[in-house]
C-alpha cells in the first residue's frame, strides 16, 4: 500500500468517525472487563507458560508438524503441507472439484483470509458462505474483517440491519436478537446443502493430533460435522507439543480476547467426524488438514521475529492500541492488523506490504503489558522499521536531518536558534502558538514556539538564570531538545528544586538530541552517533547523577544506550555506568526524600489529574512517585480515566500523522476534563 493510499484511507476513516467511536467505546469496557475476568489468575505466570510453550514449539516447528500429521493420519485424516497460500488454495479447489462441491460453508479462519481463499474459490465458480456472524455480515457487505476477533466491530446495529435487509429483500429493524435469528435461519439451509465445510483452529496439539477450536457460535461445529468434506486450514504457529501446553492458552485466549472465562464452545477434533447416514449406515466423513507455512518456518528461524510466533491471536494488543482505536483495521490492508499485524504481514505477504503500516505504531508500548503471548511488539516493530529502512532508505528530508544535521551539534542547535529568530511572522500572539506553512509541517497546527533564549544560553549566563553547581552531590541536567529549546523554564524549575534540596545542578554543556527519534524512524545507527556524543559530554561534566525532566531522554540514556552500544568496547561500559546514575527528575527527588523533607512544595489545594507518560510508566516504571509528590504538594489528586493511555505526541509521530495524534490527544483531554 502506497503512502498516499494509506493517508487517504486514514483521512476517510477519521472523517467518518464511526470506527473510532465504536472502538473507543469498546476499548473502555474491554479494559475493565478483562481486569475482572483475570482476577484470581496470575496473568504474568500464565503468559510465562504460554510463551515458553510457544517458544519450544517454534523451535521445532517442522518436527511437531510431522508428529501432528502422523497422529492425524492414524485417525484417518489426510494432511497436506502447503508451503504457500497458492498451494493451499489449489489443494482445496482440486478437492472441491473432485468431490463435485458447489457450495462451501466456512467458520472463522484467519489463515483462509490470509491466503484470500474466498476470492479464489468464487473466481472458480464455487459459492462460499461465511457462517460466523461477524464474518457473514462483512462478506455480504463486501468488506474485509477490521478486527482479528470481532470482524464487524466497526459496524453499528443499524448498519447490520441495513445489510441484512438488502440481502433478504425485507425491511428488518436494528434489533440484534432478531438479526441473529434471521442470520441463523438463512444460514441453516446453506449448512444442509454444502458439500464442504472449511474451518480454522486455535491450537494444534502434536502429541495427539488434536485440533482445538475456541468459538462463541455453534457455526463452528456445524461447519466441521455437517458437510461430507471437512477442510481445516491451520498455520504452523498454532502447533504446541502437548495437551498440557494447550491449557494455558485455553485459559488466556477467551479472557484476553473477549473477557470471558471460557467461550460457549471449545471443540476438540481428533480425526474425521463419524456419524450415521439417512439409511442408518455408519459413515466416516472426509477430513483434510492443511498445515500452512507461508512464511512461518522462515519466521521461526529469524532470531528476532520468531517471537511473533508466540501470538495466540487474541487481539488484546489491538483493543488497547491508541492508534487502532482511531483508525480501525482496514487501513492495515491485510487480515492481521495493529502492531503484530504489521509484523505478520511482513512475513506472510512480503516486507514491502508492511513498509507503510509499520509506521502507524506510535510506540506507546501499551500492547506489551496486555499480550498473553509475552511478545515485545514495540521491539519487533522497531526491528521491522529498521529492515524497511535498510531496504528502502529513509525519505530525503528525515534522512538528511538524521545523517547531516543531528550529528553536527552546532549546526543542529544553530538551526534551532535561527528558527527561533525568524518564527515571529508565524506566531499567533493570542494563542501563543506558531503556525508554520503546511509544506514545512504537513497538517500540524498550533505548535509551541521556540524559546527566544534556550536553556543552554540561560545556563551559560546569557541574560537569565545561571544553572550552576551550588553544592554536593552534583547532578548534571540533561534537558532534552524540548526543554532546552521550547520549554527552558522547566529546566530552570528543575534546577531550583534540586538546588533547594542541597543538590548541585549543572547543565551538561555538550549535550544534544538523545537520538530517540532516529531509532523510532528505523535508524538506530544514527542514534548511536548521538549516544556517543552525549556520553562523552556527560562524562566530561563529572557529575554524580544525571537528571532529566524528559521521560523519553531518560529511557534513552538509561535503557537504550547500554544495549545499543554493547558491542562498543569504549562506549559500551560508559553507557552502562551512565545508565546506573541516570534518573527521571520526579523519581530522583522522590528518592532523595523530598516528600519527607517537605522541600519547596507549596500547598496547591487544587484538584489535579495526573497523566502517566508512556515512557515514564512503562519503560521506567515510574508511576507512584509523581503522584506522591503531588499529594505532598497538597494537590487533591484524582485518577482520571485512561491515565496511562498515550497522549498522542509520540515524538516524530506527531509530524508524520498529526491527524491521528490530534484525535488521541482529544481523547486524553476529554478524560482530563471529565475527571
Ligand atoms: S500479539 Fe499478543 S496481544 Fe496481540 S493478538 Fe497476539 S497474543 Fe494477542
Amino acid at each position: 500500500m502506497g503512502r498516499s493510499n494509506i493517508r487517504r484511507q486514514i483521512a476517510e476513516v477519521l472523517a467518518d468517525g464511526k470506527v473510532s467511536s465504536a472502538l473507543c467505546r469498546f476499548a473502555n469496557d474491554y479494559v475493565a472487563s478483562r481486569e475482572r475476568i483475570y482476577s484470581g489468575k496470575n496473568f504474568l505466570e500464565l503468559r510465562e507458560e504460554i510463551s515458553s510453550a510457544k517458544q519450544r514449539a517454534a523451535g521445532k516447528m517442522e518436527v511437531l508438524a510431522e508428529r501432528f500429521a502422523e497422529k492425524l493420519r492414524e485417525k484417518g485424516a489426510k494432511v497436506f503441507f502447503a508451503s504457500s497460500g497458492h498451494e493451499a488454495r489449489d489443494y482445496i479447489l482440486r478437492l472441491a472439484s473432485g468431490r463435485g462441491v458447489r457450495t462451501v460453508v466456512k467458520s472463522k479462519s484467519m489463515a483462509s483470509e490470509e491466503i484470500h481463499l474466498n476470492e479464489y474459490l468464487q473466481e472458480n465458480g464455487l459459492e462460499v458462505v461465511e457462517t460466523d456472524l461477524g464474518e457473514r455480515i462483512i462478506q455480504i457487505y463486501g468488506q474485509r474483517p477490521s478486527h482479528m476477533v470481532m470482524p464487524a466491530i466497526h459496524l453499528s446495529r443499524h448498519e447490520v440491519a441495513g445489510i441484512f435487509s438488502r440481502e433478504g429483500g425485507e425491511e428488518l429493524p436494528p434489533d440484534p436478537g432478531l438479526l441473529v435469528k434471521v442470520a441463523r435461519e438463512r444460514l441453516r439451509q446453506k449448512f444442509l446443502s454444502a458439500g464442504m465445510g472449511i474451518s480454522g483452529a486455535n491450537i494444534a496439539v502434536a502429541e495427539t493430533g488434536t485440533l482445538i477450536m475456541v468459538t462463541n457460535e455453534g457455526n463452528g461445529r456445524l461447519t466441521t460435522t455437517l458437510p461430507p468434506v471437512h477442510v481445516v486450514i491451520v498455520g504452523l504457529e498454532k502447533l504446541v507439543e502437548t495437551m498440557a501446553d494447550a491449557v494455558p492458552i485455553l485459559e488466556a485466549l477467551p479472557r484476553s480476547a473477549t473477557a470471558q472465562a471460557i467461550t460457549s464452545y471449545v471443540t476438540f477434533i481428533t480425526g474425521p467426524a463419524q456419524g450415521i447416514d439417512l439409511e442408518g449406515n455408519n459413515i466416516v466423513k472426509d477430513m483434510h488438514v492443511i498445515l500452512l507455512d507461508n512464511g512461518r518456518t522462515r519466521m521461526s528461524r529469524d532470531p528476532v521475529f520468531k517471537e511473533a510466533l508466540q501470538c495466540i491471536r487474541c487481539a488484546s494488543c489491538l483493543n488497547v492500541c491508541p492508534v487502532y482505536q482511531q483508525i480501525g483495521g482496514h487501513v492495515f490492508g491485510h487480515v492481521y492488523t495493529g502492531g503484530i499485524g504489521a509484523v505478520l504481514t511482513a512475513f506472510f505477504h512480503g516486507l514491502e506490504q508492511s513498509a507503510d503500516i509499520q509506521s502507524l505504531c506510535i510506540g506507546c508500548e501499551r500492547c506489551k503489558d496486555f499480550c498473553p503471548g509475552k511478545i515485545d511488539i514495540p521491539r519487533l516493530i522497531l526491528e521491522l522499521r529498521k529492515r524497511v529502512v535498510e531496504k528502502e532508505g529513509l525519505p530525503f528530508v528525515p534522512g538528511f536531518v538524521l545523517k547531516k544535521v543531528l550529528p553536527a551539534r552546532k549546526l543542529f542547535h544553530g538551526s534551532l536558534r535561527l528558527a527561533s529568530r525568524i518564527q515571529g511572522p508565524f506566531i499567533d500572539r493570542k494563542k501563543g502558538t506558531v503556525n508554520l506553512p503546511p509544506f514545512l509541517v504537513g497538517g500540524l497546527k498550533n505548535l509551541p514556539p521556540l524559546a527566544g533564549r534556550p536553556l543552554r544560553v540561560r545556563a551559560a549566563g546569557g541574560g537569565g538564570l545561571s544553572i550552576r553547581a551550588a553544592g554536593r552531590p552534583k547532578a548534571g541536567l540533561f534537558a532534552g531538545c524540548l526543554v532546552d529549546f521550547v520549554y527552558p523554564e522547566i529546566g530552570q524549575s528543575v534546577e531550583k528544586v534540586l538546588q533547594s534540596g542541597g543538590i548541585g545542578c549543572v547543565f551538561i554543556a555538550g549535550q544534544t538530541c538523545c537520538g530517540y527519534p532516529a531509532r523510532q524512524m528505523g535508524d538506530p545507527g544514527a542514534m548511536a552517533v548521538l549516544a556517543r556524543q552525549n556520553l562523552s559530554a556527560m562524562k566530561q561534566a563529572g557529575v554524580d547523577y544525571i537528571v532529566t525532566p524528559c521521560p523519553t531522554c531518560t529511557h534513552a540514556l538509561k535503557n537504550i544506550y547500554p544495549s545499543l552500544l554493547k558491542q562498543d568496547s569504549v562506549y559500551g561500559p560508559l553507557a552502562e555506568e551512565t545508565s546506573a546514575r541516570t534518573y527521571d527528575f520526579a523519581d530522583f527527588i522522590y528518592r532523595q526524600g523530598y516528600t519527607k523533607k517537605g522541600m519547596l512544595f507549596k500547598a496547591l489545594g487544587k484538584k489535579v489529574a495526573y497523566h502517566d507518560s508512556c515512557h515514564l510508566k512503562r519503560s521506567l516504571g515510574v508511576a507512584e512517585q509523581p503522584r506522591e509528590l503531588l499529594k505532598m504538594a497538597g494537590a487533591d489528586l484524582v485518577e482520571m480515566k485512561g491515565a496511562d493511555e498515550c497522549c498522542g505526541f509520540g515524538g516524530s509521530y506527531l509530524l508524520k500523522y498529526p491527524e491521528i495524534s490530534g484525535r488521541i490527544l482529544n481523547k486524553k483531554l476529554k478524560n482530563i476534563i471529565d475527571s
